[in-house]
């Protein structure tokens, strides 16, 4: 029997929404307003809410959103960001784009997200500033993250592009992806959770002047038009990108409640599989799992058997940015990291989406097991 799974069913979302989102765009359409629309500001007040942050600067994509964070911190030669290896590209590709130097720290095998132990350990005089991502969809340690940065003076900025919404208690208190950093931001991308019908990305923040001052950077640097204190670039969200967005955020929650129902029945079927890792939940998290992903034995031939039988999955990350050939001046050696090497030798990301029908959850568990028999 081979079924049809797809690792996400974009089609099966929109025919949930269709009524609501048409008509949403059609507003746009006939207003004719298509650059910064009503509907962008009520996007950037809505998706501040949902990361418990004050301020929401939409711009152009999740790449922008970690640009236009970097950019304000007007990195030197040489000034360099901790991040991890195991990320998309766009985390370190915007740091070294900003003028920055990345510089890579070991994973926790566990949860995937940086370990405060190694980001200390990388701490130089050069250093200005941490970024934690918040991987598949939980949250990195902010609560030890954040103190560590105090006490060196680094900024903490937080890719939470596959987070929107997570949360994590500390100290007895739900704090959401993109509360704590300088700045949060955010990928609006077609497949991430709050995903956009093309491009899109947000900047969170708590602080009033750098909202300001963001606002700026993504129209050129002008707070008035045709006059320029700084010079910024053209990052800005479609007022139609917005109104799909408005029109889904309405839905995010129930959405990501229906992925850790998935993940909820994947994890219990699978944790008998012997050659499988379910994802691991810190305690203090919520996960939103933007991926579900766990490790497998013999990872790629498990992937070739599940592509035969129509069910879709997919590697992230088949190769940690400090390998990545454009890094290479870096100097990194393969085997410096040994966690996110294994990570992508082993990890697999498993369909999760909303929308999957119990049906299809069963197919995929039943043909991993059959692979492991
Ligand atoms: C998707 C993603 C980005 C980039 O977002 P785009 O909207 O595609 O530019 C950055 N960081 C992480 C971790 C992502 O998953």
């Amino acid at each position: 029997m081979t079924v049809n799974v797809p690792l996400l069913d974009l089609r099966a979302q929109f025919e949930t929404i269709r009524d609501e989102v048409l008509p949403a765009l059609m507003e746009v359409v006939e207003s004719q307003r298509f650059i910064m629309g009503d509907q962008v500001r009520q996007l950037e007040e809505a998706v501040a809410a949902v990361s418990g942050a004050r301020f929401g600067i939409a711009c152009a994509s999740g790449t922008d959103a970690l640009l236009l964070s970097f950019m304000t911190l007007g990195l030197e030669p040489g000034d360099e960001v901790i991040t991890t290896p195991f990320t998309f590209f766009a985390t370190a590709g915007a740091i070294h784009n900003a003028g920055g130097t990345p510089v890579f720290v070991d994973i926790d095998p566990a949860t995937f997200n940086l370990l405060p132990e190694l980001v200390a350990a990388a701490i130089t005089p050069r250093t200005r500033a941490v970024v934690p991502v918040h991987l598949f969809g939980q949250m990195a340690p902010m609560e030890a993250i954040m103190p560590l940065a105090a006490e060196h003076g680094l900024v903490v900025i937080e890719d939470a592009a596959q987070a929107i919404g997570a949360r994590r208690t500390i100290d007895g208190v739900w704090r959401r992806a993109g509360e704590l950093g300088r700045t949060g931001t955010l990928s609006f991308f077609p497949s991430k959770n709050l995903g956009a019908w093309g491009d899109g990305g947000m900047i969170v923040t708590q602080d009033e002047p750098l909202a300001e001052r963001l606002r700026r950077l993504r129209t050129h640097g002008g707070a008035k038009q045709y006059h320029h204190d700084e010079i910024g670039t053209n990052s800005r969200l479609d007022t139609l990108q917005a109104a799909v967005l408005l029109t889904k955020l309405a839905h995010l929650a129930e959405w990501s409640a229906a992925r850790r129902r998935n993940a909820e029945a994947y994890t219990e079927a699978l944790s008998d599989v012997d050659g499988v890792v379910p994802p691991a939940v810190d305690p203090a998290n919520e996960h939103i799992y933007h991926q579900y992903t766990i490790r497998a034995a013999r990872r790629d031939e498990l992937k070739g058997h599940l592509t035969e039988r129509g069910i879709g999955c997919a590697v992230y990350y088949p190769k940690a940015l400090h390998l990545q050939p454009c890094f290479a001046s870096l100097g990194y050696a393969a085997g410096s990291l040994p966690e996110a090497e294994r990570a992508c030798d082993e990890a697999l990301s498993l369909p999760v989406y909303p929308e999957l029908e119990r049906g299809q959850r069963d197919a995929v568990i039943a043909a991993i097991t059959e692979f492991y028999r």
